[in-house]
């Protein structure tokens, strides 16, 4: 298995500033709640909150999508709840990466049944061709290929998470 980089730090660093500017004057005067989705945006909602200059509060979502390995089934189980009530609020929601749809979709859905005020997606990556369902994503930093990608708080079987880039895994086994 060897790692080849993809995208590298400054390049992130520069789209994430570009979106938290978007979203700073996208709620000019507003309160907003952002949503990381766990474990997978944690690093990227780390550097996108500090990029945004609003009134900002933070509560998070665990997920645990059921698969067959890098399969998504769109079963999703919400394994830790926010730890605060959502009506009335402008929420955003932050993802990694949107890669069938399903799980966004599924978010989407339970959250919106929370009445908050408004309700919008921010992910880090988008992998077009391989949607099944399709989610309008709000705050978008990378479209990437369908490919297996990691670093930046993106995991393979739990590792890579650490990695100040984003990255492929290409298996050179045979
Ligand atoms: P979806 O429900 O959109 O198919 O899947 C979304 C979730 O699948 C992501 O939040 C992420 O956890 C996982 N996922 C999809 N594609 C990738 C990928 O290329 N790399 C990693 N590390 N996880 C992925």
């Amino acid at each position: 298995m060897a790692i080849k980089p993809l995208i590298d730090a400054s390049t992130i660093a520069q789209r994430v500033a570009a979106l938290g500017a978007d979203i700073t004057r996208d709620y000019a005067g507003k309160d907003i709640v952002v949503v990381p989705v766990l474990k997978g945006s944690y690093v990227f909602a780390a550097d996108l909150v500090r990029q945004i200059d609003l009134s900002v509060e933070v509560d998070f979502l665990g997920v645990r999508s059921y698969g067959d390995g890098q399969e998504s089934s769109g079963v999703v189980q919400i394994t830790t709840d926010l730890s605060h009530p959502i009506q009335g609020k402008h929420v955003i929601l932050v993802e990694d990466i949107v890669d069938t749809g399903l799980t966004v979709a599924y978010l989407r859905e339970n959250l919106v049944t929370r009445q908050p005020a408004s309700l919008k997606i921010a992910s880090l990556l988008h992998k077009p061709a391989r949607t099944r369902v399709p989610v309008g994503i709000d705050y978008l930093g990378f479209t990437v290929e369908d490919v297996f990608i990691v670093g930046y708080g993106l995991d393979h079987a739990q590792k890579f998470r650490n990695l100040p880039y984003l990255a492929i895994i290409t298996d050179d086994s045979h």
